[in-house]
C-alpha cells in the first residue's frame, strides 16, 4: 500500500533524535545571574529536537554583561559615566538608538519620565547608598537641571553633548530594552517557549508555557509579601516600578529611588506600583516609570490619550486600591488572600 513508508525528512529528524539523545518533551534550561543591580533569572525551552535551549541560553546571557556595562552611569568604564564626567561624548550606535527612543518617551510622556534625573538621584544617596534627605534650594537647583531636552545627541554620530549639570541615565529602560534584545536572539535561535525575568521589574515571555497555557506573572502587594493578582500572558511583556523597591525611611517618612522631575524629590503621586503590560519591554519599562510620576488620574488619561504605545497598566493607589485598564480585564485575577480588595476598570 502507498503511504506507508515516512516521508525521508521524518526519518531523518527520528534518528537524529535519537542520536542526539533528545527527548520530544520541550527541555528546560535555565540560568540564574546577578546583573544591574538585580537577580536576573532566564528560563527557555527547546524544542525537545533539536537540544537548543541550553546552548542558546549560554550564547545570549553574554548580552547582560555587555548592556551593562554599556548603559550604567556608574560603573568608570561605562561611556554614560564618561559622558557624565565630561559633558561631552560617543556612544556606541546601538546605545545611541536606545537613547533616541528614550528622549522620544521623555517628550511623549511630558517629561515624566526624564533621562537626566540622574543628579537628583544621586543626591538623595540611591546610588551610593548614604540617604540624605536634600533642602529645597538644593533640589529646585536639581530640578532646575533636569530636563532631556538638554541632551544634545548627534544620532548619526554617537556623539552627545550635555550642559554643565546635566547627567544622563538610562537606568529607567535599561533591563526593558535589555529585554527586548533578549527576545529576538532567543526567537533567532527557535526558542518558542521562554520566561525572561530580567528582576522582577522586567519581565519577558515568548510564546505560552511548553504546554500551552500562557504565563502567569504576578503583580506583587507593595505593602506586602504576597501577589495582588496574576496577570495571564503570552508573548507580552511585563515592567513594574514601585515604591517598595528601593527606598529608605527618615523621620518617619519614606523616600524611594523614583524621582518627580519638577521637583527633584520621590514622585508622590498617590500610587504605590505601576505594572505595565506591552509587546515592547522597552514601553513598559519606561512607561512604568513614567506612570509612576504622573499618578492614577493623569496616568489614566495618558493611556486613552495613546493607544499608539499598545500598553495596559496595573495601578496601586497608597491605600490599596487596583485600577486597570480595560485591556486587562479578562487578564488579571486577584491573587489568594486579596480577593476582596476592589478593582476598577479604566476605560
Ligand atoms: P528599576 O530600576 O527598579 O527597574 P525603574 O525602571 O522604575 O526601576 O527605574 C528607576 C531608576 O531610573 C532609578 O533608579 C533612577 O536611576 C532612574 N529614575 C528615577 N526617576 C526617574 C525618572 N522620573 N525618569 C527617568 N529615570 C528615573
Ligand atoms: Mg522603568
Amino acid at each position: 500500500m502507498k503511504g506507508r513508508a515516512l516521508p525521508l525528512g521524518v526519518l531523518l529528524a527520528l534518528v537524529a533524535g535519537l542520536l542526539s539523545g533528545c527527548e520530544k518533551a520541550p527541555e528546560q534550561a535555565q540560568s540564574t545571574l546577578f546583573a544591574m543591580d538585580t537577580v536576573m533569572t532566564l528560563t527557555v525551552y527547546g524544542d525537545g529536537t533539536s537540544c537548543t535551549g541550553q546552548e542558546s541560553l549560554d550564547r545570549n546571557s553574554r548580552l547582560i554583561g555587555q548592556r551593562e556595562a554599556e548603559l550604567s552611569s556608574t560603573r568608570m568604564e561605562s561611556p554614560i559615566y564618561t559622558l557624565n564626567q565630561q559633558g561631552r561624548g560617543e556612544l556606541s550606535g546601538d546605545t545611541a538608538e536606545l537613547l533616541t527612543s528614550a528622549l522620544e518617551l521623555c517628550r511623549i510622556t511630558g517629561g515624566a519620565l526624564d533621562v537626566t534625573a540622574y543628579p537628583a538621584v544621586q543626591a538623595w544617596g540611591f546610588i551610593s547608598g548614604d540617604y540624605r534627605v536634600p533642602g529645597a534650594e538644593e533640589l529646585s537647583e536639581l530640578a532646575e537641571n533636569i530636563d532631556y531636552r538638554k541632551v544634545a545627541l548627534e544620532a548619526e554620530t554617537g556623539m552627545v553633548e550635555l550642559p554643565a549639570g546635566v547627567e544622563l541615565d538610562l537606568g529607567a529602560v535599561a533591563k526593558g530594552a535589555l529585554g527586548d534584545e533578549l527576545r529576538v536572539l532567543f526567537q533567532q535561535d527557535g526558542i518558542a517557549s521562554a520566561l525572561l525575568d530580567l528582576g522582577q521589574s522586567t519581565i519577558v515571555t515568548i510564546g505560552t508555557k511548553p504546554d500551552g497555557t500562557p504565563w502567569r506573572i504576578g503583580v506583587q502587594d507593595p505593602e506586602g509579601e504576597g501577589y495582588l493578582g496574576v496577570l495571564e500572558l503570552a508573548g507580552l511583556a511585563v515592567g513594574t516600578s514601585g515604591g517598595y523597591q528601593r527606598y529608605f525611611e527618615q523621620d518617619g517618612q519614606t523616600y524611594w529611588h523614583i524621582i518627580d522631575p519638577a521637583t527633584a524629590a520621590p514622585a508622590r503621586s498617590g500610587l504605590s506600583s505601576v505594572t505595565v503590560v506591552s509587546s515592547s519591554a522597552f514601553v513598559c519599562d519606561g512607561l512604568s516609570t513614567a506612570l509612576f510620576v504622573m499618578g492614577l488620574e493623569d496616568g489614566a488619561r495618558f493611556w486613552r490619550a495613546h493607544p499608539e504605545l499598545e500598553f495596559e497598566a496595573v495601578f496601586v493607589t497608597e491605600n490599596g486600591g487596583i485600577a486597570l485598564t480595560a485591556g486587562l480585564e479578562e487578564r488579571f485575577t486577584l491573587g489568594r488572600g486579596y480577593e476582596q480588595r476592589e478593582v476598577t476598570v479604566i476605560s
